[in-house]
Protein backbone atom coordinates (compact mmCIF):
# COMPACT_ATOMS: atom_id res chain seq x y z
CA UNK A 1 0.00 0.00 0.00
CA UNK A 2 1.11 3.78 -0.58
CA UNK A 3 1.78 5.89 2.34
CA UNK A 4 -0.69 8.52 0.98
CA UNK A 5 -3.52 5.49 0.74
CA UNK A 6 -1.86 4.25 4.37
CA UNK A 7 -3.13 7.57 6.04
CA UNK A 8 -6.17 8.26 4.20
CA UNK A 9 -7.64 4.75 5.46
CA UNK A 10 -6.04 5.35 9.00
CA UNK A 11 -7.66 8.97 8.78
CA UNK A 12 -11.15 7.36 8.08
CA UNK A 13 -10.53 4.87 11.14
CA UNK A 14 -9.31 7.39 13.59
CA UNK A 15 -12.73 9.71 12.73
CA UNK A 16 -14.97 7.17 12.43
CA UNK A 17 -13.48 6.21 16.26
CA UNK A 18 -14.49 10.10 17.42
CA UNK A 19 -10.89 10.79 17.91
CA UNK A 20 -9.43 14.80 16.95
CA UNK A 21 -6.86 15.70 14.69
CA UNK A 22 -7.23 12.64 12.96
CA UNK A 23 -4.93 13.58 9.47
CA UNK A 24 -2.50 14.21 11.93
CA UNK A 25 -2.05 12.03 14.19
CA UNK A 26 -2.45 9.19 10.95
CA UNK A 27 0.48 11.29 9.60
CA UNK A 28 2.80 11.89 12.92
CA UNK A 29 2.42 7.11 13.77
CA UNK A 30 3.18 6.92 10.07
CA UNK A 31 6.26 9.10 10.12
CA UNK A 32 6.96 7.57 13.60
CA UNK A 33 6.70 3.79 12.57
CA UNK A 34 8.98 4.46 9.29
CA UNK A 35 11.22 6.65 11.49
CA UNK A 36 10.92 9.26 8.84
CA UNK A 37 9.67 13.01 9.14
CA UNK A 38 6.13 14.65 8.32
CA UNK A 39 7.56 16.10 5.77
CA UNK A 40 9.14 13.28 4.12
CA UNK A 41 5.99 11.53 3.77
CA UNK A 42 4.51 14.47 1.93
CA UNK A 43 7.44 14.42 -0.37
CA UNK A 44 7.43 10.78 -1.04
CA UNK A 45 3.77 9.95 -0.53
CA UNK A 46 3.68 7.55 -2.70
CA UNK A 47 6.20 5.05 -1.66
CA UNK A 48 4.93 1.68 -1.06
CA UNK A 49 5.12 0.60 2.69
CA UNK A 50 6.73 -2.89 2.96
CA UNK A 51 4.11 -5.37 4.77
CA UNK A 52 5.66 -5.56 8.41
CA UNK A 53 5.80 -1.57 8.33
CA UNK A 54 2.11 -1.09 7.52
CA UNK A 55 1.00 -4.08 10.38
CA UNK A 56 2.59 -2.12 12.53
CA UNK A 57 1.77 1.18 11.70
CA UNK A 58 -2.08 -1.06 11.60
CA UNK A 59 -1.69 -1.72 15.15
CA UNK A 60 -0.73 1.39 16.59
CA UNK A 61 -3.85 3.16 14.87
CA UNK A 62 -5.97 0.91 16.49
CA UNK A 63 -4.65 1.62 19.67
CA UNK A 64 -4.97 5.20 18.86
CA UNK A 65 -8.76 4.78 17.76
CA UNK A 66 -9.12 2.98 21.28
CA UNK A 67 -8.24 5.93 22.84
CA UNK A 68 -4.62 5.65 23.97
CA UNK A 69 -3.10 9.15 23.76
CA UNK A 70 -0.81 10.11 21.03
CA UNK A 71 1.77 11.10 23.43
CA UNK A 72 2.16 7.58 24.76
CA UNK A 73 1.97 5.65 20.82
CA UNK A 74 5.09 8.01 20.00
CA UNK A 75 7.03 7.93 23.05
CA UNK A 76 6.92 11.68 23.13
CA UNK A 77 5.71 14.80 23.94
CA UNK A 78 6.95 18.57 23.15
CA UNK A 79 7.09 21.02 26.95
CA UNK A 80 8.24 24.47 26.74
CA UNK A 81 9.82 23.67 23.31
CA UNK A 82 11.66 20.64 24.59
CA UNK A 83 11.23 16.79 23.66
CA UNK A 84 10.54 14.63 26.42
CA UNK A 85 10.20 11.03 26.44
CA UNK A 86 6.84 9.56 27.96
CA UNK A 87 5.27 6.35 29.28
CA UNK A 88 2.53 5.52 30.99
CA UNK A 89 4.67 5.75 34.11
CA UNK A 90 4.53 9.37 33.99
CA UNK A 91 1.85 12.22 33.41
CA UNK A 92 1.80 13.52 29.52
CA UNK A 93 3.22 17.37 30.16
CA UNK A 94 0.28 19.93 29.44
CA UNK A 95 0.54 23.11 28.31
CA UNK A 96 -1.04 24.58 31.09
CA UNK A 97 1.98 23.39 33.34
CA UNK A 98 4.05 25.79 31.02
CA UNK A 99 2.62 28.50 33.29
CA UNK A 100 4.73 27.41 36.09
CA UNK A 101 8.08 27.73 34.51
CA UNK A 102 7.15 30.70 32.99
CA UNK A 103 6.31 32.49 36.40
CA UNK A 104 9.50 30.75 37.85
CA UNK A 105 11.89 32.34 35.23
CA UNK A 106 10.08 35.65 35.66
CA UNK A 107 10.69 35.76 39.40
CA UNK A 108 14.24 34.76 39.21
CA UNK A 109 15.41 36.58 35.91
CA UNK A 110 19.21 36.60 36.72
CA UNK A 111 21.30 33.75 36.44
CA UNK A 112 22.37 33.50 39.60
CA UNK A 113 23.45 30.06 41.11
CA UNK A 114 20.27 28.86 43.09
CA UNK A 115 19.21 25.12 44.33
CA UNK A 116 15.54 23.85 43.95
CA UNK A 117 13.69 20.51 44.20
CA UNK A 118 10.81 19.79 41.56
CA UNK A 119 8.53 17.50 43.51
CA UNK A 120 6.79 14.41 41.82
CA UNK A 121 8.95 15.23 39.05
CA UNK A 122 7.66 12.63 36.24
CA UNK A 123 8.83 12.58 33.29
CA UNK A 124 11.53 15.55 34.78
CA UNK A 125 9.37 17.85 32.79
CA UNK A 126 9.43 21.09 34.87
CA UNK A 127 12.47 20.87 36.70
CA UNK A 128 14.59 20.39 33.34
CA UNK A 129 12.78 22.75 31.78
CA UNK A 130 14.08 25.37 34.37
CA UNK A 131 17.66 24.17 34.00
CA UNK A 132 17.56 24.08 30.44
CA UNK A 133 16.68 27.86 30.41
CA UNK A 134 19.55 28.78 33.72
CA UNK A 135 22.98 27.52 33.47
CA UNK A 136 23.95 28.26 37.15
CA UNK A 137 20.23 26.69 38.67
CA UNK A 138 20.81 23.21 39.88
CA UNK A 139 17.38 21.44 40.79
CA UNK A 140 16.62 18.53 42.79
CA UNK A 141 14.14 16.17 40.95
CA UNK A 142 11.83 13.68 43.38
CA UNK A 143 9.51 11.34 42.34
CA UNK A 144 8.07 8.43 44.42
CA UNK A 145 7.89 6.02 41.33
CA UNK A 146 11.02 4.62 40.23
CA UNK A 147 9.93 4.11 36.89
CA UNK A 148 9.15 7.70 36.62
CA UNK A 149 12.68 8.80 37.56
CA UNK A 150 14.05 6.03 35.11
CA UNK A 151 12.31 8.46 32.07
CA UNK A 152 13.29 11.65 34.02
CA UNK A 153 16.68 9.99 34.29
CA UNK A 154 16.45 9.66 30.34
CA UNK A 155 15.19 12.65 29.30
CA UNK A 156 17.73 14.34 31.47
CA UNK A 157 20.38 12.47 29.32
CA UNK A 158 18.99 12.96 26.23
CA UNK A 159 18.77 16.95 26.67
CA UNK A 160 21.92 17.09 28.28
CA UNK A 161 21.21 18.58 31.23
CA UNK A 162 21.86 15.30 33.46
CA UNK A 163 24.77 17.06 35.13
CA UNK A 164 22.61 19.58 36.64
CA UNK A 165 20.03 17.27 38.36
CA UNK A 166 19.87 14.92 40.82
CA UNK A 167 17.07 12.50 40.85
CA UNK A 168 15.81 11.66 43.97
CA UNK A 169 13.34 8.40 44.88
CA UNK A 170 11.00 9.76 47.61
CA UNK A 171 7.75 10.92 48.45
CA UNK A 172 6.13 14.78 49.30
CA UNK A 173 6.32 13.89 53.01
CA UNK A 174 10.20 12.54 53.53
CA UNK A 175 12.15 14.73 50.68
CA UNK A 176 15.88 13.82 51.86
CA UNK A 177 17.13 17.14 51.51
CA UNK A 178 18.88 20.02 54.28
CA UNK A 179 16.40 22.12 55.77
CA UNK A 180 16.64 25.45 54.74
CA UNK A 181 18.59 24.68 51.62
CA UNK A 182 16.73 25.52 48.80
CA UNK A 183 15.61 29.06 47.48
CA UNK A 184 12.24 27.91 45.45
CA UNK A 185 10.46 24.43 44.62
CA UNK A 186 8.32 23.64 42.31
CA UNK A 187 5.43 20.95 41.92
CA UNK A 188 3.04 19.92 39.95
CA UNK A 189 1.25 17.10 42.23
CA UNK A 190 -1.82 15.54 42.30
CA UNK A 191 -4.71 17.29 43.02
CA UNK A 192 -8.10 15.80 41.63
CA UNK A 193 -10.52 14.99 44.32
CA UNK A 194 -11.24 11.07 43.95
CA UNK A 195 -15.20 12.61 44.46
CA UNK A 196 -14.38 14.07 40.72
CA UNK A 197 -13.11 10.98 38.78
CA UNK A 198 -16.49 11.19 36.75
CA UNK A 199 -15.36 14.56 35.65
CA UNK A 200 -11.56 13.64 34.29
CA UNK A 201 -11.87 12.43 30.39
CA UNK A 202 -11.90 8.46 29.76
CA UNK A 203 -8.97 8.54 27.99
CA UNK A 204 -7.14 10.26 30.68
CA UNK A 205 -8.71 7.54 33.48
CA UNK A 206 -7.73 4.86 31.12
CA UNK A 207 -4.28 5.41 30.30
CA UNK A 208 -2.43 7.99 32.56
CA UNK A 209 -0.86 6.78 35.99
CA UNK A 210 -3.94 7.68 38.81
CA UNK A 211 -1.22 8.35 41.37
CA UNK A 212 -0.12 11.12 39.59
CA UNK A 213 -3.61 12.44 39.22
CA UNK A 214 -6.01 11.79 42.51
CA UNK A 215 -5.31 13.37 45.58
CA UNK A 216 -7.07 12.39 49.12
CA UNK A 217 -8.60 15.10 51.12
CA UNK A 218 -10.29 16.65 48.52
CA UNK A 219 -7.65 16.89 46.13
CA UNK A 220 -5.59 18.80 48.76
CA UNK A 221 -3.23 16.19 50.39
CA UNK A 222 -0.13 16.40 48.27
CA UNK A 223 -0.91 20.01 47.87
CA UNK A 224 -0.85 20.59 51.89
CA UNK A 225 2.30 18.33 51.42
CA UNK A 226 4.15 20.17 49.32
CA UNK A 227 3.92 23.77 51.90
CA UNK A 228 4.51 21.64 54.67
CA UNK A 229 7.98 20.30 52.80
CA UNK A 230 8.75 23.58 51.72
CA UNK A 231 8.40 25.11 54.98
CA UNK A 232 11.27 23.08 56.36
CA UNK A 233 13.57 23.00 53.29
CA UNK A 234 13.16 26.29 52.00
CA UNK A 235 15.58 29.37 53.44
CA UNK A 236 14.04 32.34 54.54
CA UNK A 237 12.40 34.49 51.59
CA UNK A 238 12.48 31.22 49.44
CA UNK A 239 9.50 30.74 46.93
CA UNK A 240 6.94 27.86 46.61
CA UNK A 241 4.72 27.45 43.32
CA UNK A 242 2.18 24.70 42.71
CA UNK A 243 0.11 23.98 40.03
CA UNK A 244 -3.38 23.43 41.03
CA UNK A 245 -7.34 22.34 39.92
CA UNK A 246 -8.98 25.79 38.58
CA UNK A 247 -11.51 25.92 41.67
CA UNK A 248 -8.90 25.03 44.38
CA UNK A 249 -7.11 28.74 44.35
CA UNK A 250 -8.98 29.53 47.88
CA UNK A 251 -8.55 26.76 49.83
CA UNK A 252 -4.92 26.77 48.65
CA UNK A 253 -3.77 30.52 48.99
CA UNK A 254 -5.62 29.29 52.93
CA UNK A 255 -2.89 26.82 53.27
CA UNK A 256 -0.17 28.48 52.22
CA UNK A 257 -1.57 31.02 54.86
CA UNK A 258 -1.99 28.69 57.34
CA UNK A 259 2.02 27.72 57.32
CA UNK A 260 3.57 31.28 57.46
CA UNK A 261 4.22 32.02 53.97
CA UNK A 262 3.82 35.69 52.59
CA UNK A 263 3.24 37.38 49.18
CA UNK A 264 0.76 34.56 48.77
CA UNK A 265 -0.38 35.33 44.63
CA UNK A 266 -3.02 33.00 42.44
CA UNK A 267 -2.22 33.11 38.44
CA UNK A 268 -4.32 31.99 35.71
CA UNK A 269 -3.91 30.07 33.07
CA UNK A 270 -4.71 31.26 29.19
CA UNK A 271 -8.22 30.06 29.58
CA UNK A 272 -8.47 32.25 32.52
CA UNK A 273 -9.18 29.74 35.21
CA UNK A 274 -6.90 30.35 38.72
CA UNK A 275 -3.87 27.47 37.25
CA UNK A 276 -0.61 28.02 40.08
CA UNK A 277 -0.49 29.40 42.96
CA UNK A 278 3.28 30.98 45.41
CA UNK A 279 4.36 32.53 48.23
CA UNK A 280 7.56 33.28 49.79
CA UNK A 281 8.73 31.80 53.41
CA UNK A 282 8.52 34.04 55.81
N1 LIG B 1 5.76 17.21 36.91
C1 LIG B 1 5.08 16.38 35.96
C2 LIG B 1 4.17 17.23 35.10
O1 LIG B 1 3.97 18.37 35.37
C3 LIG B 1 4.32 15.27 36.63
C4 LIG B 1 3.21 15.76 37.51
C5 LIG B 1 2.49 14.63 38.20
O2 LIG B 1 2.84 13.47 38.04
N2 LIG B 1 1.46 14.99 38.94
O3 LIG B 1 3.64 16.77 34.13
Amino acid sequence: MQRSEAILKATHILYNSGQDSCKLSAELILAYVLGCTRLDLLMYDKVEIASEDLEAYQKLIESRSQGEPLAYILGEREFYGLPFKVTQDTLIPRPETELLVDLVLALFPDDLPLFFADLGTGSGNIGLSLVNFRQNWRGFLLDKSLAALKVAQENAINLNLAWKVTLILATFLDPPMKSASLDFIVANPPYIALAEKDTVMPDVLSYEPKRALFSPNQGLYHLTACVKASQRLLHPGGYLLVEHGASQGDQVREIFKRHNFSHIKTESDLAGRDRVTWGAKS
